[in-house]
């Protein structure tokens, strides 16, 4: 008798997390389907989530353990490729030091299986050298708006979007990157909402906004002073939020008189007159948000521009009440939840800090072991910065779903660096760049071959649920890791299910206090859910910010790390585009998504191309300090002069062999969106 099912899940993909139903035709997975109940997508999914089956059954996919021999890889059993893992682990463990290795987790992983590795990490490894792909988009968020507010997660939810009376979208090619958050700006507009975007580019939603200030690269701090000058000028701040609920405006105050609207137009290229009607809009709306994403984070300043949309939100009232408050985007699906249960170097789940006595002695307490004092390295240290200010210390790594060989900047560096690993080991689904480096290849399930649950950006957790079994011999990560810490003597990791590691979780983590797949059954619930009875957290900062009194912060404009001159003349900006994710090891195995995309390009303006004597789809040169890509143009006057973009989905011509590793120094996020390149006709 054949069995046809429609399996509820989550979208794979971006960080909104639209609901999907696999449609499972006698155990297989034939297609999905939007979930009209979803109170977040509501029925609708892009391109990606309408392919997110594809991949799965892709014939490049990993079925087998690999094991590295004279520089090709073998099948082999799993009992041989775990027990060489687990003797090197052990073997750099106890002869060389556990901060000896380094491990990247994945934001395409579960909660469970992030929480699973930060825990095998810390309590079996006796190291914090863990980090996630946060590092590369999303530090300074975490960093800035924790310091400003005391939680460094988005403030509101993303259908509040629709009926905040002005947008300010920011560094965020929102209908690219998050195709439905951008559906909820459009909604606004359809209202008669207010729309000012910020960006150097233009975007599918410049053509509906009010404004459209088009930056010079990297002057974010300088705009938004310009902005708190006009609006304090105006007297247009909100007094009575400011005596309230922060401190620190007077600092804030000395600062921006100078960012005039005709000093900040010397450094933006932003037009003074628009600055100030752009600045007046955000201002005098009743309720005002702020969109924003990496054009915003991925700068040596990235904490600094994040602090100043906090700034600027505080200024006006704009945080704490409903349709208002600040929306950083996350790309990957699972990066807010991969954070939130500690795979950070710094903290455990639930932004439990590894440096603080009484924490640390709790999670001892339940692990049964103890811990390592001192925080550890963050992804950039241990692949970027290696071997210099970390000292050289890393000599083997563990790599959970993650793709540095395309994700990292200075990609000629990471291969150098990796290649020069005594021991490497990658889980993962595909055969990636990276992993084609390792010494080790664990062949990973996908998300539709594992339970669990994954967070979405507005800090929703949501049930990902298995409709097929894991194909040929791969395992669950959840499981693998299980395997590694059990042959190496822990008795800590018995779980039966995913359920018994969110039971874990949710006993340790105050905001997941609350949190049972049950209550996860339908919707999901926001946290902080601090116990059983708490009904979730739409928004933030109601009745006083987590630390206190909300910091405003005076900051002064500084320049990116490397700018344009004779030799290097062009500012090269990377971000994503619809159709591919992140390195796109998923995307790029989906038939269609290549067929729209199939490779990279480069954006570039009418007016440089012509002064470079090159025409649109021609082969070019793309160079910078660091290595050398040849990819097609792509002409258009989205990109304004002295400026192109690329996106960096594509391994045959990878942005990220051009981009400078300097790093912010807190955040210790790379400069992706600024580097100076030249472009060469190939002759
Ligand atoms: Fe929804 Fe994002 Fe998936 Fe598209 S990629 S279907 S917007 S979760």
């Amino acid at each position: 008798m054949m069995k046809y099912e429609n399996i509820l899940s989550t979208c794979p993909y971006c960080g909104f997390g639209c609901n999907i139903y696999h449609q499972v035709f006698d155990d297989e997975l034939i297609g999905v389907l939007p979930c009209k109940s979803d109170i977040v997508s509501q029925g609708k999914i892009c391109i990606k989530g309408w392919n997110a089956h594809e991949f799965v059954y892709s014939k490049d996919r990993l079925t087998k353990p690999l094991v590295k021999h004279n520089g090709s890889f073998d099948e082999v059993s799993w009992d041989e490729a775990i027990n060489i893992t687990v003797k090197k682990f052990i073997e750099y463990k106890e002869t060389c030091d556990p901060d000896s290795i380094g491990v990247l987790s994945s934001a395409k992983c579960t909660n469970e299986e992030n929480y699973l590795i930060m825990k095998f990490v810390r309590a079996v490894l006796g190291t914090n050298n863990i980090d996630n792909c946060v590092r590369l988009c999303h530090s300074p968020t975490i960093v800035g708006l924790f310091r400003s507010f005391g939680s460094g997660a988005i403030t509101n939810s993303i259908v509040e979007l629709e009926n905040s009376d002005c947008i300010l979208v920011t560094g965020s090619n929102t209908t690219e990157q998050n195709p439905l958050v951008a559906s909820y700006i459009m909604r606004g507009k359809e209202k008669g909402k207010r729309l000012i975007v910020v960006d150097p580019r233009k975007t599918p939603l410049t053509k509906f906004a009010d404004f459209h200030l088009i930056q010079k690269p990297g002057t974010d701090v300088a705009w938004i002073n310009g902005f708190i000058n006009v609006i304090i000028n105006d007297g247009l701040e909100d007094r009575k939020f400011i005596e309230d609920r922060t401190e620190g405006f007077n600092e804030l105050l000395k600062t921006v008189k100078k960012y005039t609207p005709a000093y900040v137009e010397t450094i933006t290229g932003i037009p003074a007159e628009d600055l100030i009607s752009a600045a007046r809009l955000y201002a005098k709306a009743d309720n005002a948000s702020i969109v924003y994403s990496t054009g915003i984070t991925q700068h040596t300043t990235g904490i600094d521009n994040v602090r100043s949309l906090a700034n600027l939100a505080m200024l006006t009232g704009n945080v704490g009440r409903p349709n208002t408050g600040i929306y950083p985007l996350s790309g990957q699906v699972n990066i807010q939840g991969a954070c939130d249960v500690g795979a950070l170097p710094n903290f455990y789940s639930g932004y439990q800090s590894v440096s603080e006595e009484k924490i640390r002695a709790k999670f001892e307490l339940a692990w049964k072991t103890k811990l390592p004092t001192k925080p550890g390295l963050s992804a950039v240290e241990m692949i970027n910065d290696y071997p210099t200010a970390t000292k050289g210390n890393i000599k083997m790594m563990y790599i959970m779903g993650a793709n540095p060989v395309l994700s990292h900047p200075d990609i000629n560096r990471v291969k150098e660096m990796l290649n020069n690993l005594e021991f490497l080991v990658v889980q993962d689904i595909f055969l990636t760049e990276t992993a084609q480096l390792a010494d080790v290849v664990l062949p990973a399930a996908s998300y539709a071959e594992k339970n669990g649950t994954f967070t979405s950006l507005d800090r929703r957790i949501q049930m990902v649920r298995k409709a097929i079994e894991p194909i040929g011999e791969c395992r669950t990560d959840w499981k693998i890791i299980c395997e590694l810490a059990r042959r190496m003597g822990s008795k800590e990791f018995d779980y039966s299910s995913p359920t018994d590691i969110m039971n874990e979780i949710s006993s340790l983590t105050p905001i997941y206090g609350g949190i049972t797949y049950d209550r996860l059954e339908k919707n999901g619930v926001q946290w902080p859910c601090p116990s059983k009875k708490h009904p979730g957290t739409p928004d933030l900062h109601k009745d006083g910010f987590s630390n206190g009194r909300g910091k405003f912060v005076a900051l002064e404009f500084k320049k990116p790390a490397e700018l344009p001159d004779k030799n290097y003349p062009l500012i090269l900006t990377t971000g994503k585009i619809m159709f591919h994710s992140h390195t796109g090891t998923m995307t790029r195995k989906t038939e269609l998504l290549n067929r729209e995309v199939p490779t990279g390009y480069v954006e570039i303006n009418p007016e440089d191309a012509k002064k470079i004597g090159i025409s649109d789809g021609e082969l070019v040169s793309i160079q910078s300090r660091r290595g050398e890509i040849k990819i097609n143009t792509l002409v258009t006057r989205t990109t304004p002069k002295g400026v192109i973009f690329i996106p960096f989905h594509f391994s045959e011509c990878a942005a990220n062999i051009l981009t400078n590793p300097a790093f912010d120094p807190s955040a210790k996020i790379p400069e992706f969106k600024i580097c100076a390149v030249r472009i060469k006709k190939i002759e």
